[in-house]
This record gives structure tokens, C-alpha cells and sequence, in this order.
């Protein structure tokens, strides 16, 4: 089968070959893949910069959707032939205080799709079953695709932000995360201003369609002056950080009112200076998110459904398994929104 394969370490070590197909072992499924989104995580493998630790040769790819096609031993053949998604974590072990607690995502052991095994950017991918989640009815196999990422913006909004009605909320990075994190806010209530800077002029229209009730230019002389004044007289109530950059996370902790709440979703590549003070003195909550716990994929697939988070506008580019070069140049170039590869398309 077709996959794309990061072959060994450093920088542009990916391409596209014919490998074997996979065989799911007890406990397993083979997916037969439909569409795997292209993350920061797949960038950050193919430009070889060590800002996420990969396994290769291994196959890329944690965003998937697709069909069941084939089961391993001892698992429920209700799964054959069902639409699914896949939590991405391959192994954890079960048995540590993070595993007991539900908080899988921080088993010292985790090893996951795409990067510490082969994972979703191929024609078939193996996963124990145990990961699986139906696509309910009205999610389309490209939307369902971008369910691991809304997971994880459903995690550090509803989870570590603790929306409440009436919120008002400051995001910035107005890429994918920072617009499927607005969307989840506004689900719960809150009013958003999304903020950003020239480059992203585009994705800030997007923002306002999507339910920001203000979209803000950063890098502009007065664009901390217009949150103070947007969310006055004390600033907003929780600031999410979606951009990594260090400009956004200084100015989101200078933003965000006394005894308000931070969270940093984006991961900043190096690393940040920050006048620590202000958290001391405004007595701020600072919270991190990292990928996902299992109930929030159930939630995520549940705001796609009812149609609170829309997904389809955010889809700029659905490429080829084979044109993934085109794919990755773009989501490099920051040209669009989110890229998916396609495998097998709608077509089971
Ligand atoms: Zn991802
Ligand atoms: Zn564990």
C-alpha cells in the first residue's frame, strides 16, 4: 500500500513509498483510511527540528477518518464496515497513576500514531479497537477527519478554561485550533474576540462568520487598547493562547483580568520570556492542555453533530496521498486553513 514515510531522522527525511500492508493483531482493527489531516506535529517531523520526537521509519499521519475493514482476534465484529475516528494513542500502559486516573495522555509510555508508530497517512492504518468512535450520521468522513484536533480544543476550552455563560474570552491564533477553540467557547456561552496579526487577515473573516464578536489586530499601535476597551473595565475573563508566539502569550497575560484564567494551547517551538509578576500579582490561573482525553472526543463529535462547531470551512485544501508534497508546501507557507490527504475519499 501507498504511505508517507518518514525514513529516519532529520530534516525532509519523508516520502512517499509502497509498504507492506498492515495486519492487525488481537485487540486491533485495520482502518481503511479516508482522509488524515496535516498538523504542526507532521511539520515539525518533516522539517526535522526535534520539536517532536519520531520513531522512523514510521508512517505520519494521527488525524484520520475512515472504515473499518478487517478486525484481529477477540474484538466485537459490530465495528466491520462502521465509519470511524481513531484516538491516537497506540500504547499506554494501563497501569500508572495517569492511565488510572483517565489521563491517558500523560502515561509516561504513550506511544502514539504518526510518530512513534505507523500511523494514518497510508491507505490503511492498524488501532486497537479499544480507540474507536462511531462518526455519527451528518459528519462527513472530511469533517470527522479533524476530530482529534477538536478534541483537543474542546479539552483545553471546557476542561481548563471553565467557560461559564457570559464569559468574555480573548484567543489568539486564528489558525484551525484558534478557530475550532472559538467555536467550542461560543457553544458554552462566552463572547469571543479573536485576535491575530496581518498575515491573517483571511482567517480573522473566517473568525467573525464563525461566531467572534470582534476580531483584533495585534501587531496594529492600538491593538491592545481595543481588547482593554472591548472587554472593559476589567479585560477578559480567560485568554487561550492558540499561536505559540511569544508576542501573543505576552500580551494575552497582560490582557486577561485580575484573577482571570490562561491557558496555552499552542506549543511554542523554543522557548518564551515572561514577565512571571503578572501571574503573581493578578493571582491568575495558568493552565496548560496537551492532546486529549477520551470523553471530549465523544463531546467533539457531539458539537460537529449539532452543528455548534462547523468544520467544512475550515477544510482549505484536500489533496492526494500522493500530492502530500504539494500538502505539506502549503501548510508550511501558511496558504489556507487546514490541509487533508485523501486516501480513499467518501468511497468505502
Ligand atoms: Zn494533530
Ligand atoms: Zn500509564
Amino acid at each position: 500500500m501507498k504511505a508517507i514515510v518518514n525514513y529516519e531522522n532529520g530534516p525532509e527525511k519523508v516520502k512517499c513509498m509502497d509498504v507492506e500492508m498492515p495486519v492487525p493483531s488481537a485487540g486491533q482493527v485495520r482502518i481503511k483510511v479516508s482522509y488524515c489531516g496535516i498538523c504542526g506535529t507532521d511539520l515539525h517531523i518533516f522539517e526535522g527540528d526535534g520539536g517532536y520526537p519520531t520513531n522512523p521509519p514510521v508512517i505520519l499521519g494521527h488525524e484520520l477518518s475512515g472504515v473499518v475493514e478487517s478486525a484481529g482476534e477477540g474484538t466485537d465484529p459490530f465495528w466491520i464496515g462502521k465509519r470511524v475516528v481513531s484516538e491516537t494513542y497506540y500504547h499506554t500502559c494501563g497501569h500508572c497513576m495517569y492511565c488510572k486516573t483517565g489521563k491517558g495522555n500523560l502515561c509516561p509510555e504513550k506511544r502514539s500514531i504518526g510518530s512513534a508508530v505507523n500511523g494514518a497517512m497510508a491507505e490503511y492504518v492498524v488501532v486497537p479497537e479499544k480507540n474507536l468512535h462511531l462518526i455519527p450520521e451528518g459528519i462527513s468522513l472530511r469533517e470527522a477527519a479533524m476530530t482529534e484536533p477538536l478534541a483537543c480544543c474542546v479539552q483545553g476550552v471546557l476542561e481548563f478554561g471553565d467557560i461559564v455563560p457570559g464569559d468574555r474570552v480573548l484567543i489568539t491564533g486564528p489558525g484551525a485550533i484558534g478557530l475550532m477553540c472559538l467555536q467550542v467557547a461560543v457553544s458554552a456561552g462566552a463572547v469571543v474576540v479573536m485576535a491575530g496579526t496581518a498575515v491573517d487577515q483571511e482567517r480573522l473573516e473566517l473568525a467573525k462568520t464563525l461566531g467572534a464578536s470582534e476580531v483584533i489586530y495585534s501587531d496594529k499601535p492600538d491593538g491592545e487598547e481595543k481588547i482593554a476597551a472591548l472587554c472593559a473595565p476589567f479585560g477578559p475573563d480567560v485568554v487561550f493562547d492558540c499561536s505559540g508566539a511569544g508576542a501573543a502569550i505576552r500580551m494575552g497575560l497582560r490582557a486577561v483580568r485580575k484573577g482571570g484564567r490562561y491557558v496555552q494551547v499552542g506549543l511554542t517551538g523554543r522557548s518564551v520570556e515572561l514577565d512571571m509578576n503578572l501571574i503573581t500579582l493578578k493571582e491568575l490561573s495558568v493552565r496548560g492542555t496537551y492532546a486529549q482525553k477520551p470523553q471530549w472526543w465523544v463531546k467533539a463529535l457531539d458539537l460537529v453533530r449539532r452543528g455548534e462547531v462547523k468544520l467544512e470551512p475550515l477544510i482549505s485544501n484536500v489533496c492526494l496521498l500522493e500530492d502530500w508534497e504539494k500538502a505539506f508546501d502549503g501548510y508550511q507557507r501558511k496558504i489556507g486553513f487546514k490541509y487533508l490527504l485523501e486516501a480513499a475519499g467518501e468511497n468505502k
